[in-house]
């Protein structure tokens, strides 16, 4: 049984955490920055709901530099479209899936996409290096467990597949944009090859919740100088800083 006592501890955890956040937001949300005296090193001061963001002992993102290679069960993906609304979230611009967009398998664990947001530069890091961006794709699955797909993104071409969200951008002040007409599908933002490494690790922003699964793709796609930029413009650097390992193991599939 101990496997069933402890999904129903993460899973009353997990509930806790997102009971205290939505509680935070009504009120007046905790103010946190990637810089100066609430960056990411007062996280956990900043609120008694953003602890794990100090204490915490599976944090992420990971430099990520020793990885056992293993037959690992392939990433199977199955995204649908659907019309493209664009929402700054005040740390980063995001694209929120409506319900039924897919997701994807592993194994046997199937995972529903949630939400697709960006960090400049990457969080992760590849032997020490960050990548220009990460694109976080986040996906929940039946009892609420969380499991990040990570695309590193790489200065280079034109990204048709981000050029609509790109583009639209909420202007400052203003939460959302819904681009008419548009259909997206995060399936055209994977490279090829879906290879992987897995791992352990958190939400990379308060509360810092753990028990999140890693799928980190070896492949990096990419975007232009001038997407790049126009990222940048309102989000000149929306990454934490790598955190330990304490010995957690990074796996990568063959
Ligand atoms: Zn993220």
């Amino acid at each position: 049984m101990p496997n069933l006592i402890s999904t129903a501890v993460r899973a009353a955890a997990l509930a806790a955490v997102l009971a205290a956040g939505s509680a935070a937001a009504a009120d007046a949300p905790a103010h946190w920055t990637y810089s100066g005296p609430t960056g990411p090193a007062h996280w956990a001061a900043e609120d008694e709901a953003f602890a794990t963001c100090g204490i915490g002992k599976a944090q992420s993102p990971i430099n990520i530099e020793k990885a056992v290679r293993k037959d690992l069960p392939a990433l199977e993906f199955s995204y649908t479209a659907f019309p493209l609304t664009v929402t700054d979230t005040g740390h980063s611009f995001q694209v929120n899936a409506p319900a039924g967009s897919g997701g994807f398998t592993v194994g046997g664990d199937h995972y529903d996409f949630a939400q697709v947001h960006f960090h400049t530069p990457s969080e992760e890091r590849m032997h020490g290096r960050r990548y220009s961006m990460v694109a976080h794709i986040v996906h929940k699955n039946a009892n609420g467990e969380l499991a990040v797909v990570g695309v590193l993104i790489r200065k280079g071409k034109a990204n048709a597949t981000l050029a609509p969200v790109f583009d639209n951008f909420p202007a400052e002040g203003t939460k959302e944009t819904a681009v008419a007409g548009t259909s997206f599908n995060i399936a055209d933002l994977l490279p090829e090859n879906h290879g992987y490494y897995t791992f352990e690790g958190s939400l990379t922003t308060p509360p810092c919740s753990e028990h999140v699964r890693w799928f980190v793709l070896k492949n990096a796609v990419e975007v232009s100088g001038a997407q790049l930029a126009k990222f940048q413009k309102r989000y000149p650097m929306n990454a934490r800083p790598t955190q330990p390992l304490n010995g957690r193991l990074v796996q990568e599939s063959k």
